[in-house]
Order: C-alpha cells, then structure tokens, then sequence
C-alpha cells in the first residue's frame, strides 16, 4: 500500500516571517494521520527543518543537481539538501522543465542523485493542455514516467507527481474522470516496470489547484495517493484542511 502524502511546494516564496506557518501547522497537527511534507525555498530549507525538528512533518527541496559537488554556481546538490534537513527533492517539475530546459535524461539524473543520498525523489510530469487538446496526453505521460524515473525505484524512495501543466495556478482541475484514467494509467506502468509489490506501493499524488475545497473529491479516486500542492500549502489553515481531507 502507497503511503499517503500531502506535500506542500512553496515555489519561490516564503522568508522568515513565514516560518510562523509552519508554528500553526506544527501546533495544529503535532500527529497528522497521514504523511505531510513542506519544501520551502532552499534559503528556508535549514530553518524550516530546524524549527520542524524530528517531528512528523518532513522538509525536502524543490530540485537538487544531479551531481554531489563541483563547479555548478547557484545549484544545490541531493548531499547539501540532507545535509540540510531535508528528506525529499522535487525533481522534474513543469516550472523546471520549461524555465530551465530539463529533459526527462536530466530529470532521471537529478532523481538517481536523490535516491543515491539516501532522499526520497518526488518526480513531476504531466501534460499541456495543447498535448491534452491533442489527444496525447496518455503518451506524454508514459514517455515521462519511463524516461524520467530510474532503476531501482521503490515505494521507500520514490513518489510520482502528476501535475497537468495546465492546472497549475489556474484553478482549473481536470475532471475526475479524467484524474482517474491518468492515474490508473500510471499504476499499471510502474506496476509493469518494477512488478506489483514496488508500483502499488509508489505514491501517487496529484498536483494543480488542489484547494480545501476540491481535495476531498480528489483524495477519493483509488490510485490518488495524496496531492502536491502549491499556492494553497503556503497557509497553514489551508493546508491543514487539504491533510484532513486525506
Ligand atoms: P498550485 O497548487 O498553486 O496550482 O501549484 C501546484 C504545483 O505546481 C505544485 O507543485
């Protein structure tokens, strides 16, 4: 059984003063029944860590470089993110693969590197909505799931995002059917590549414009494991009530 997940992706928002929110969350929710992680902007990632202490809230990054060091100005490596707290890296997100060209070969990379420092990776993808218009959205998901997932996965160290590029921000969700045919999609994939024991046990999430409002709906679908969740993650009312809702 895949481990629910309610994972909270800051983006590039949150100082200091935003560290009050995780106090409301920790007070909130000293034993959330499901798993709950925040990954904050790296400059927030040690603080935010600290302050979590080794509760049952977890901290990740939002990428890592697919190398352990070197000549790499401005990148942080999967080492320094544990180093730093973390426990999870968000690899592959749309904002990543558009703003800075990663390919599913360098998603793979940065996921290996992950997994190789002992993090668990959370691998993004999911289609446009000219893909989707074109029919192509079960292809352009399966070519991403291969490609950007590397050997070895496992439930243990491996968490798979799928986030319509078109969902992202917009308050626009896919139906349910929709979210349904994507996601038993993507179980029978993992299923087929690792058998069945590691691909039921990989979780599921599903990212863009979950809401307190929407995620009860959304958590019902069988092979929805848990949602990444952006803007509404950065308040801890909000996100708190997305975590009751799983
Ligand atoms: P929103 O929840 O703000 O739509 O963002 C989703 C997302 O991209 C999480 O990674």
């Amino acid at each position: 059984m895949a481990q629910k997940l309610a994972a909270g992706n800051w983006k590039m928002n949150g100082t200091e003063a935003s560290l009050a929110e995780i106090d409301a969350m920790l007070a909130a929710y000293p034993d959330p029944g499901c798993g709950v992680l925040i990954c904050p902007p790296a400059t927030l990632l040690e603080r935010m860590s600290r302050r979590i202490g080794r509760g049952k809230i977890a901290t990740g990054a939002q990428d890592c470089h697919m190398n352990a060091n070197g000549a790499h100005t401005g990148d942080i490596s999967a080492e320094m993110i544990k180093d730093a707290g973390g426990a999870y890296a968000i690899v592959g997100h749309s904002e990543r693969r558009t703003d800075h060209g990663e390919t599913n070969e360098i998603v793979n990379a940065k996921a290996q590197a992950a997994i190789g420092a002992g993090l668990v990776a959370v691998v993004c993808l999911g289609e446009t909505l000219e893909q989707r218009d074109a029919g192509e959205t079960l292809d352009l998901v399966g070519s991403q799931l291969a490609g950007s997932i590397p050997d070895g996965a496992t439930g243990e160290n491996l968490v798979v995002a799928y986030e319509p590029v078109w969902a992202i921000g917009t308050g626009r969700i896919p139906t349910m059917e929709q979210i349904i045919e994507v996601h038993d999609f993507m179980r029978a994939r993992l299923v087929e590549r690792f058998g069945a024991e590691i691909g039921k046990s990989i979780s599921l999430l599903y990212g863009g414009s979950v809401k307190p409002s929407n995620a009860a709906e959304i958590f019902a679908v069988e092979n929805v494991d848990g949602a990444l969740v952006g803007g509404a993650s950065l308040k801890a009312a909000d996100f708190g009530a997305i975590i009751d809702a799983l």
